[in-house]
């Protein structure tokens, strides 16, 4: 069997660095077509020595360059590229069998909506995509023969939890509910008071999970936990009243599906993402991750309570816009983006992030969602409107 070649965007992140390593085990199984970065081209450069892969691409000419040259110099045949076409060229490109979308934010929307028109087998961890664009990016996949499969911790349990072929069909499936949990983030027991004074470092510390910075706070708004309602309701054929959150701050559970007849199946194991990574890589057959056995007695104990959506906001406002429908979910996402980023420079306070989000939805009239163009469109004026609520 010849191995399955994969192009990775985002290969310098944590869940790309977290795929290379579970690739790194299989290689007679798997081989990398490219590896996509946007700044961090040195890191890139290892990268490329240890995986030499057909492609390689960075954020800027002059960042393109540099590698080019060191890559020679190291006698690889790697062809640089730079921008974001050259990442929907490598992700649509006739030699990869896969594509790992692991961009974060919504940079990764472009190339990973590339590999669905080009009906790739996409390991989809960018949940931004679906959350801006979920009804066109499932319509494109559908249409050209593409498998979206989830990455995102919650959502790759419940496609394990799910009937082997499920269709969308919830009343065929016996499907009544699907449970994401939810860690609660750094800050769950911290009282309203407390949390106007948390910083960025205390944010970006989660106590289960290690992820990049953007994520991080989103754990700690719960916004990443409304992002992946909408990213459920996409994936999974999930009405919004369907989809229920409960806070497990041990984060064994990764997620549940509940049936008609009461049962409830989970998916269990450590907070690793190799684990999901490799489920999705190997599908439909299974492959070592390198993620430890849960050991079950040291565990002891499962805890479960309902989010706070009086000091997490967030996560209402997620639902309120997932029914708004249209470019709403865009322009949560592109609001939340701008206020992470302010929060992380020092520029808002931690509560500001939802308050920033709550007031461009309200200030903006509904936009449509239909094309990439219109949801970039409203990201665009989202991002504006966004930027009025923060200080310089
Ligand atoms: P990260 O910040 O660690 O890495 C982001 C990657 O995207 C880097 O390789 C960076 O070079 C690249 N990138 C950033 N901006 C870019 C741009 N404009 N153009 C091209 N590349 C760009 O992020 P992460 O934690 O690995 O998360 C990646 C995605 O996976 C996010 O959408 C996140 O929500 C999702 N996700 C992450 C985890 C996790 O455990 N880290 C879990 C579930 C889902
Ligand atoms: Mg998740």
């Amino acid at each position: 069997m010849s191995p399955q070649t994969l192009t990775l965007l985002g290969s310098t992140g944590s869940i790309g660095q977290s795929t290379l390593a579970v690739v790194r085990l299989h290689p007679e199984r798997y081989r990398i077509f490219a590896l996509c970065a946007h700044r961090q081209w040195e890191k890139l450069r290892e990268q490329c020595r240890e995986f030499q892969p057909d492609y390689a691409v960075v954020g800027e000419a002059k960042d393109a360059l540099s590698l080019q040259d060191e890559l020679r110099k190291m006698r690889l045949k790697t062809e640089v590229l730079h921008g974001p076409e050259a990442l929907c060229q490598v992700a649509a490109a006739a030699e990869a069998d896969m594509v790992m979308a692991a961009i974060v934010g919504a940079a990764g929307l472009p190339s990973a909506l590339a590999a669905a028109r080009a009906g790739k087998k996409i390991l989809l961890a960018n949940k931004e995509s679906l959350v801006m664009a979920g009804a066109l990016f499932m319509q494109t996949a559908r249409e050209n023969g593409a498998r979206v499969l989830p990455v995102d911790s919650e959502h790759n349990a419940i496609f394990q939890s799910l009937p082997h072929d499920f269709s969308g069909d919830w009343a065929q499936g016996g499907i009544r509910k699907l449970w994401l949990t939810a860690s609660g983030g750094p800050f769950l027991d911290f009282s309203a008071d407390a949390l106007l004074r948390v910083t960025p470092k205390q944010a970006i510390q989660h106590p289960r999970w290690s992820m990049g910075q953007k994520i991080s706070v989103d754990s700690a708004t719960l916004m990443n936990k409304g992002l992946e309602v909408i990213e459920a309701h996409w994936l999974f054929n999930a009405p919004p009243e369907a989809i229920e959150v409960v806070v497990h701050p041990q984060s064994v559970i990764h997620s549940l599906v509940e049936y008609v007849d009461g049962s409830m199946l989970a998916q269990l194991g450590n907070p690793d993402m190799r684990a999901p990574i490799a489920h999705a890589l190997a599908w439909p057959e299974r492959v070592a991750s390198g993620v430890q056995s849960l050991d079950l007695c040291q565990i002891a104990r499962l805890d479960f309570r309902a989010p706070d959506k009086a000091r997490f906001p967030s996560l209402q406002l997620a639902y309120d816009a997932l029914r708004m429908g249209g470019a709403a979910s865009a322009i949560l996402n592109a609001a939340n983006e701008v206020a992470v980023a302010a929060f992380l420079e020092g520029r808002l306070s931690f509560p500001g992030i939802p308050r920033c989000i709550e007031a461009v939805l309200d200030a903006m009239l509904p936009m449509p969602a239909g094309t990439l163009e219109t949801i970039q469109f409203a990201d665009a004026a989202a991002r504006r409107e966004a930027t009025k609520g923060v200080k310089k």
